[in-house]
């Protein structure tokens, strides 16, 4: 398979404010859209997205994984930016009837179709830099995904001296987080070697630039607080659920970098996320000291947290808590004219 998300499903939707007012959705090809140069996105990054799954159960069902979560969080992330939010009705009916027009390019598992809906400012203004965009312009794509990290235990280098990004906008999905990232994270690429960096500015553990993190070992799930300045993912919050039901002490509070250290000796450390899933660390870089964790290999507990949720998203253990829904190829009737 090509790389993750480099592969467009067929069809996308989109929808257009008018005055600040969404309009009917519309589908069509996902090979371009029309901006004005001038767009207030393509200058002042007013952009924010979100990314779910649709899995393909051993039944033949397709099944959307928490959409009521991730549209609640595109709505807050639209209006930390200052965007038209748009109403939770509309983003789910148009992840729902993209992945309903792409039903066929939902992959096996371990494979899914990745659904990346994004919302972006449209005022045609190059003026507007201390002005909000009145105008946006909401679309949603799919990518039929393999498996994001495979078996590998990744290396990740932890960042103590610089934040990922500011303060208030860590728990915001804005696009602007992720390029301010990328100096960083291709420096530690380049230096260590590193699949990711995690974020510690100070020392205090955050997440690295796209994903949680957890500490697992026989008896725990211990995460950092997602209390604003790390984003809270509903890959996290889901895994941080199963491990309570599984017999895990779940405990969510400030850790540092040397709590890190020293549960590295003995425990697993897990990167968790929509695209990932949940990815075993194998070795910390520490001011440029390599250290391994547990054995370097994904650990046990990594593996059965990841099945535990792959088996919810699959249908294949029962839904307690509502995350799953089937998507049929027939809700696309249900929405608007195209
Ligand atoms: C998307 C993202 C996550 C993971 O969130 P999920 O809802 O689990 O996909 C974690 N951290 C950052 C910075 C992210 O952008």
């Amino acid at each position: 398979m090509t790389a993750f998300g480099s592969t467009l499903a067929p069809v996308m939707v989109s929808s257009r404010t008018q005055s600040g007012v969404f309009g009917a959705w519309q589908r069509h090809p996902a090979d371009e859209l029309v901006f004005s140069p001038a767009a207030h996105v393509l200058h002042y990054g007013s952009a924010c997205f979100e990314g779910l799954k649709a899995h393909r159960g051993a039944d033949g069902v397709v099944r959307l994984f928490r959409l009521p979560a991730h549209a609640a969080r595109l709505r807050q992330s639209a209006a930390a930016l200052c965007l038209p939010v748009p109403d939770a009705d509309l983003a789910g009916g148009m992840i729902r009837a993209v992945v309903a027009a792409n039903l066929g390019y939902v992959p096996a598992t371990p494979g899914a179709l990745y659904v990346r809906p994004a919302l972006v400012g449209t005022d045609p203004t190059i003026g507007a830099a201390a002005t909000a965009s009145r105008e946006a312009l909401l679309f949603v794509v799919a990518s039929p995904v393999g498996d994001y990290f495979a078996e590998r235990a990744l290396t990740v280098a932890v960042e103590t001296a610089l934040p990922r990004t500011t303060p208030q906008f860590g728990g915001v999905k804005a696009g602007a987080n992720y390029a301010q990232a990328l100096g960083v994270i291709e420096q530690a690429r380049a230096r260590h070697g590193a699949d990711q960096v995690l974020f510690a500015p100070g020392g205090a553990v955050g997440e690295t630039g796209a994903s949680n993190v957890l500490l697992l070992d026989v008896a725990r799930a211990w995460a950092v607080p997602a209390d604003g300045s790390v984003l809270e993912g509903v890959t996290r919050d889901s895994l941080l659920h199963l491990a309570r039901e599984l017999g895990y002490e779940v405990r969510e509070e400030q850790l540092s970098v040397d709590d890190l250290l020293a549960w590295a000796e003995h425990g697993e450390i897990a990167l968790v996320g929509t695209a990932a899933g949940a990815a075993g660390v194998g070795t910390l870089v520490v001011d440029g000291r390599r250290v391994q964790v547990g054995g370097g290999a994904v650990g046990p507990h990594t593996q059965r947290l990841r099945a535990a949720l792959a088996a919810v998203q699959g249908g294949r253990a029962p839904d307690h808590w509502g995350w799953t829904e089937p998507v049929r190829d027939d809700v696309i009737d249900d929405a608007a004219p195209h």
